[in-house]
């Protein structure tokens, strides 16, 4: 079939799936009022890999199948690959206005990852399955989510530990026969799902050999029968009482994914019971996707950094030293955000005969983020001022009886118009809202996640470091 077009990547989502929105079971994802934005945000990806501008990054000439596929489904070779696929997924978030498309991107980290663990455990039976699924999706260009956070259940307790609530919060093997495997549990926050084609399912933690029925990871349409996933409400149109804009709103949902004994064949099956290999699948996973996580971050950290530019030349306040200082703060957020991403892409280790970003410095990348972000918000409103809360609305703004003294009143800096300023005002309040302090903070793995691969992976530095500080004591 080769590269999908938007028009027939939504075509492809009216497949039956079984899909709940805001209490309401919902048939047709792609014609739905407020669903269809959240596909038109993850279409960007396709758009992209039509557009001439981005062909270089979006497309790779794939010679065994002799046609064009997506770059996210080609095997990366080396530190060039790792950039081109960080260049893509920033210029499609840009594309997205701060969205990442997630058509393909997390679903590539996922197939990456299967790929790295079937070669680690040198098992030929998963390394042609991956390779025939890889083939798949290069060839029908289908949009794949990863689904890898259980629910969980207790943190602290094992998934096969009998105190957990019941045995099913982690997803498991529940049958098994000639043809394949039956599966229940549920993944939570899999963002993207609502409007994919196709999960990847992978365990989200290291197990013991109690909890081997856990350690399965597998590939499944979102159609099978026994999936229901419930997406999360988001906000689909900007409010009346702010500015109108032109431009598409962009947003996407997270869905809670409950798989209800559901049978997957075995070539779609690609960890089935070994446990001593379900860490090496997620820290792998999280290796690939804490770059993706880092290279999205970037546009919406331009945006963050543009915003108290412009806020603060419109309010008057540029020359003052404690806003050059704030705005500096940012630009150092910002650069060294970008230049951690690409340094990570730049020094890859070779797993499993793929290049994958390098493990402190992505780590490093996705922690600094995400520390930092409140302190970026901060900024930003501290700069703003108080109408970023009161401004009257555009309504007041455009009514008759009030529009001459409001463009009088409000006006900032001389020579700006106050619309810009309540503008941005709008900006503001929609880039700062807070339910993304939860998704910066959580997306792509907590904080503590990020600082324990770090220590983890940084053994060599630390022996290095060390010897140069025995050296320099002279202990021999
Ligand atoms: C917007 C958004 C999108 C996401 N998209 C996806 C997606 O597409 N696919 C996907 O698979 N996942 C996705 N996630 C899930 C994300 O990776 C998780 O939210 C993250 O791993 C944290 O897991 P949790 O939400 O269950 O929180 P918890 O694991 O409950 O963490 C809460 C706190 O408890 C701590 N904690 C948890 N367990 C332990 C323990 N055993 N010992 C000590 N401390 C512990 C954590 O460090 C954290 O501080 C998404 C999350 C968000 C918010």
């Amino acid at each position: 079939m080769g590269l999908m077009s938007p028009e027939q990547f939504k075509a492809s989502l009216n497949d039956g799936r079984v899909l709940y929105y805001k209490g309401e079971k919902i048939d047709d994802v792609a014609n739905h009022p407020e669903l269809s934005v959240c596909v038109e945000s993850m279409a960007v990806d396709y758009h992209m890999a039509h557009d001439p501008k981005y062909a270089d990054l979006a497309v790779v000439y794939d010679q065994k199948l002799g046609e064009n596929i997506s770059r996210y489904f080609h095997v990366p070779e080396d530190a060039n690959d790792l950039l081109k696929m960080l260049d893509l997924i920033i210029e499609g978030t840009r594309m997205g206005d701060g969205y990442i498309p997630l058509a393909h991107d997390i679903g590539a980290d996922a197939l990456n990852a299967i790929s790295i663990t079937a070669h680690a455990m040198d098992n030929k039976d998963y390394i042609e399955r991956i390779e025939n699924y890889r083939n798949y999706l290069k060839k029908e260009d289908l949009a794949v989510v990863a689904a890898v956070t259980c629910v969980k259940g207790d943190r602290f307790l094992r998934p096969s530990d009998e105190n957990q609530e019941h045995p099913d919060t982690y997803v498991r093997v529940v049958d098994k026969n000639e043809e394949g495997i039956v599966v229940r549990g549920a993944k939570a926050h899999i963002s993207g799902a609502a409007y994919s084609n196709e999960f990847f399912v992978l365990p989200c933690r290291a197990m013991t050999e109690e909890d081997a029925d856990y350690a399965v990871a597998f590939a499944v349409p979102a159609n099978a029968k026994g999936i229901k996933q419930v997406a999360r409400p988001v906000k689909t149109k900007i409010s009346e009482h702010e500015f109108p804009i032109e431009r598409p709103v962009r947003v996407i949902t997270d869905s809670l994914i409950i798989f209800d004994d559901v049978f997957i064949p075995w070539e779609r099956v690609f960890l089935c019971g070994e446990w001593q290999h379900a860490a090496m699948m997620v820290y792998n996973f999280a290796l690939m996707h804490r770059r993706t996580g880092s290279a999205y971050r970037i546009p919406l950290t331009e945006q963050l950094v543009g915003v108290a530019q412009a806020i603060a030349e419109y309010n008057g306040v540029t020359r003052a030293p404690h806003v050059r200082e704030k705005i500096t703060d940012l630009i150092i957020y910002l650069e060294t955000l970008k230049a951690l991403a690409r340094s990570a892409c730049q020094e890859p280790v070779m797993y499993g005969g793929i290049p994958v970003p390098n493990p402190v410095t992505t780590n490093i990348a996705k922690y600094h983020f995400a520390h930092n972000y409140h302190d970026a918000v901060k900024i930003v409103q501290d700069l703003a001022g108080g109408l970023l809360v009161t401004a009257p609305t555009y309504k007041d703004y455009t009514h008759p009886d009030l529009s001459e003294d409001l463009d009088k009143y409000l006006v900032g800096k001389a020579g700006i118009p106050t619309e810009h300023r309540l503008r941005m005002f709008d900006l503001i309040r929609r880039l700062t809202r807070s339910e993304f302090e939860a998704i910066v903070l959580h997306g792509e793995g907590s904080m503590q996640a990020e600082r324990m691969t770090i220590y983890a992976e940084a053994r060599k530095v630390l022996k290095e470091c060390k010897k140069i500080a025995e050296e320099l004591a002279e202990i021999k």
